[in-house]
């Protein structure tokens, strides 16, 4: 090794060793006679100090060195003298007097400082990848992505599950999103399709026997990214025999749990998780991952609402649409110009969310005084004392009431709580909110295509109870579909598989399947069933998402190494790139260009 301790290792004990260290010029200070150099690797900083009086050849080696040039460093460690020492650095109680130093690489200037935490723009971070990596926060969310990947691949060897690898050169496993086609050159004008997950896989191993499987697997699905979204991602893929929803809910609670304790060193929100109901989950937040580090649940007036003198609620009502308010905590405690305008905003924000407009009222500060907003003259005054009372309003409060379709009383709801939640400084960073969202109905219907789409994907089981209703109203049957939500995240979801061939032959024609198609698609699966298949369920959970919420993180690329623009490009390899002629004449592909592109 070029070093003998690395630059987080050395303390007052280790006074008067002589070391050699070796990484990174983090910072230098030159003093005249005196030079410091921060000195970083990844585990740390220690300052190194060089005199010129006793040192100098080191000295005028230190003089030449540059932020981020690579050197070595031989000396003695010293005690810091009283007054010098630096408590933010573990290592801040000792110095290495330099006496030998080597410049191993020198440096560029960085684009951006590694030293500092100023704001780096998006393409600077993903061109100069390798050195927005070498930032000491960087650092740390990638090595607390090892951390969980490490523990959950711990754990879950203990409880006796088994990892096994499953081809990425695959055929579709349908997820819901696009595929990736890669072509084949050994069969002509074939191609095959890299995995949304290993779905099928893991249910194959199940019929195969292995009882409990685990991957860390690599999951590509071409669809729009977006903060939370990459198109390759990392999924703890798992799944077990003979089990039923409680029992993989179980086990992914304590995983789950024992990382944030074990890893995290936190405490989750609440144990055990909650469990919601999906509609009440859209009832009250209007997501079905909702953040629940805060209550701010919308409440439903349409009763009333209908009864009020103001046309649209009563036109809505009447239409079937519901009514919904929420209560913003002492928002309505401002001066008419700025509520007025606070109004607008929520306005402007509730129709980005599709809403034809914002209704609203603020309670007075004092029960004597009058309330503000347009809406009140249409509440008779037991209506508007009703309407308090159902919200739980208390004076100085802001209502916001959202009427539409019901779906998009979901969308406003869900954007307008994520919103009040920051401004009124209901999120508490520190917490970890789980929750579990249950009884999601089997297919959402698809109106363009006049037809069922499954809401999780087309192994999942109807609840048994709910099994007859496939052949009488599908819409109505619930799905054996658990997801987890987290801090306003999915982190992870799963569901009881069909393992009963008549079942999932149920389910191609409701999702617009032929049989033939069916076959085509999933014959291996269909007939795989036929011999023998345990009962079995499972789940995956999005490991990227989940370090990022762990890490505190708001996108999920800062806890990805290598990850893709917006428009899922590497800039800094320059991938996707054009292949050369004779690549795609053996690929038998000819490529049309909607515009050829310019010569330069
Ligand atoms: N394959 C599913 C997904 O990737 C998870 C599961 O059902 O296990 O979302």
């Amino acid at each position: 090794m070029l070093k003998t301790h690395n630059c987080g290792e050395l303390r007052s004990d280790h006074a008067g060793q002589q070391v050699t260290l070796a990484g990174w010029v983090h910072r230098r200070r030159d003093q005249g006679g005196l030079i410091f150099i921060d000195l970083r690797d990844r585990w740390g900083i220690t300052q190194i100090v060089v005199d010129k009086a006793t040192n100098p050849d080191a000295h005028s080696v230190a003089d030449s060195a540059r932020s981020e040039y690579v050197i070595q460093v031989t000396g003695a460690v010293r005690q810091r003298p009283a007054g010098a020492e630096n408590t933010d650095l573990p290592t801040g109680g000792i110095e290495i007097v330099g006496t030998d130093i080597t410049i191993l690489n020198a440096s560029k200037t960085p684009p951006f400082p590694i030293n500092r935490e100023d704001f780096v723009d998006d393409e600077s971070k993903m061109a100069y990848r390798y050195l927005y990596l070498r930032r000491p926060e960087m650092q740390s969310n990638i090595v607390l992505r090892h951390r969980v990947v490490k523990f959950m691949r711990d754990y879950l060897d203990k409880r006796g599950f088994v990892e096994v690898e499953t081809p990425i050169l695959f055929k579709t496993t349908p997820e819901g999103a696009r595929d990736f086609l890669v072509p084949s050159r050994l069969n002509p004008g074939q191609f095959y399709a890299l995995p949304q997950s290993p779905q099928q896989l893991k249910q194959l191993l199940m019929v195969a026997g292995y009882e409990r499987y685990f991957q860390i697997a690599r999951c590509f699905r071409d669809e729009d990214l977006r903060g939370d979204r990459q198109p390759e991602f990392t999924q703890l893929d798992l799944e077990m025999s003979f089990v039923q929803r409680d029992d993989v809910m179980a086990m992914i609670e304590g995983l789950m749990t024992a990382i944030v304790r074990e890893v995290a060193g936190r405490e989750p929100k609440w144990t055990p998780f909650p469990r919601i109901k999906y509609e009440d989950a859209m009832e009250k937040y209007g997501s079905d991952k909702p953040d629940l580090r805060y209550e701010l649940a919308a409440v439903d007036i349409t009763e009333l609402a209908g009864k009020t003198g103001f046309p649209i609620f009563v036109n809505n009502v009447a239409a079937g649409k519901p009514v919904k308010v929420l209560r913003a905590p002492k928002m309505g405690l401002r001066s008419g110009m700025a509520l007025r305008k606070l109004a607008e905003e929520l306005e402007a924000l509730a129709r980005s969310a599709g809403a034809k407009g914002l209704a609203w009222l603020a309670l007075p500060e004092t029960e004597e005084g009058e309330v503000k907003g347009p809406i009140g003259k249409y509440f008779t005054v037991d209506q508007k004392l009703e309407l308090f009372a159902q919200t739980a309003a208390e004076p100085g409060d802001l209502l916001l009431f959202i009427s539409d379709e019901r779906d998009t009383v979901y969308r406003i709801v869900d954007t307008l709580r994520r919103h009040l939640a920051q401004e009124l400084n209901l999120i508490d960073p520190e917490v970890l909110a789980f929750a579990w969202i249950i009884d999601f109905p089997e297919f959402y219907w698809n109106e363009e295509e006049k037809r069922w789409d499954p809401s999780q994907h087309l192994f999942t089981m109807p609840m048994p109870e709910d099994l007859h209703l496939l052949d009488t109203d599908p819409g109505k049957a619930r799905g054996s579909q658990y997801d987890l939500a987290c801090n306003g995240y999915e982190v992870a979801g799963g569901s009881i598989r069909i393992h009963d061939r008549a079942i999932q032959e149920k389910i191609f024609p409701l999702i617009g399947l032929t049989l033939e198609q069916a076959k085509e698609q999933f014959g291996h699966m269909l007939e795989a069933f036929e011999f023998g298949t345990p009962p079995h369920g499972g789940l995956a959970s999005g490991v990227d998402r989940l370090v990022m919420v762990l890490a505190g993180e708001k996108n999920i690329r800062e806890v990805i190494a290598f990850p893709k623009t917006q428009q899922g490009a590497d800039i800094m390899a320059n991938a996707p790139s054009e292949p050369e002629p004779r690549q795609l004449e053996e690929l038998h592909i000819r490529v049309v260009h909607p515009e050829p592109k310019k010569q330069p």
